[in-house]
């Protein structure tokens, strides 16, 4: 049923119910997805997947990432009662689906697709493999090192500091308002995903959050591509440093149950990191795995 059908049929019965009741139902027709403004024209989307930046300027809307195709066209249709202005610019922070599939809800509205060279070309290995490249739209430009252009007062900047969750990484950073999107190049709190299909290296990937942190400064306010459950999405460059040395102790701890003669069996029996008890979620396997594996092809 239409939820507004649905409000104005249960209105006369909605003041019979108790306050309890009330609370309930109102919960339920709770939006799925969040919207949280930083500024007034900067803000960030979240629903299913990595989280969503967007800057509303005078020149047109830009958007960075898109989840998946529903939560796209969710994220199209609260952008459009904001504003008019066309949609100017969609950047992904990187290949995955959880960012790139909703890509397809801006095909026809917006003017151009921005992502790293090496994004593109994994997501057209990945769509090739699973035979879904109809599903896709991928950008129209790419670039290498550093890419920068003025949208009104604000100017963004993408960086490409190397390989680190894949070898596509770009952080966004909205240099007026001093925003950065990292993208999946910071888990807050949760066991990362390492692509090592798309040329992920977490030894990089320490120095990547380096030269993050001292390209920006201590007053940059940071969006993370996931957080665990109960940490925020957003942070500071204090969040990214915590990052650098989880990452760090995952090899060093890889390193060192390899010297004891462990097989890479043996070793993936972990269940746990000594001494790094903050990073929740799902497999802290996957990033000794990867951790492993690197180690054992240096
Ligand atoms: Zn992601
Ligand atoms: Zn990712």
């Amino acid at each position: 049923m239409h939820r507004r059908t649905f409000l104005q049929n249960t209105a006369l019965t909605f003041s019979a119910l108790t306050l309890a009741q009330q609370n309930l139902f109102s919960n339920w027709f709770e939006d799925p997805w969040k919207i949280k403004m930083f500024t007034d024209s900067i803000g960030i989307f979240s629903e299913r997947g990595g989280t969503i930046a967007f800057l509303l300027s005078k020149k047109g809307i830009v958007v960075v990432d898109a989840q998946f195709p529903d939560q796209s066209k969710h994220l199209i249709t609260e952008l459009r009662k904001k504003s008019e202005k066309p949609f100017k610019l969609l950047i992904n922070t990187h290949h995955h689906g959880d960012h790139t599939a909703g890509n397809i809800s801006f095909k026809g509205i917006v003017e151009h697709v921005l992502a790293h060279e090496n994004s593109l070309k994994n997501q057209k290995n990945v769509a090739v493999a699973a035979k879904s490249e109809d599903k896709q739209l991928y950008p129209d430009q790419t670039f290498g090192i550093d890419w920068c252009q003025k949208f009104g007062k604000e100017k963004i900047c993408l960086h490409y500091f190397g390989a680190g969750h894949t070898d596509g990484d770009a952080m966004i950073h909205f240099q007026h308002a001093n925003i950065v999107h990292t993208g999946d190049l910071m888990f807050n709190r949760r066991h990362p995903f390492v692509d090592r299909s798309a040329g992920a290296n977490m030894k990089s990937w320490i120095e990547v959050i380096g030269k993050a942190t001292t390209t920006f400064d201590n007053n940059t306010q940071y969006v993370f591509g996931h957080a665990a459950d109960g940490y925020d999405v957003t942070g500071k460059a204090d969040d990214l440093k915590k990052f650098a040395e989880y990452l760090d102790a995952v090899l060093k701890f890889a390193e060192s149950e390899m010297k004891t003669g462990k097989t890479k069996e043996e070793f993936l029996k972990n269940t746990a990191l000594p001494g790094v008890s903050e990073w929740k979620g799902d497999g802290i396997n996957r990033p000794l795995q990867a951790a492993w594996e690197e180690l054992a092809t240096k």
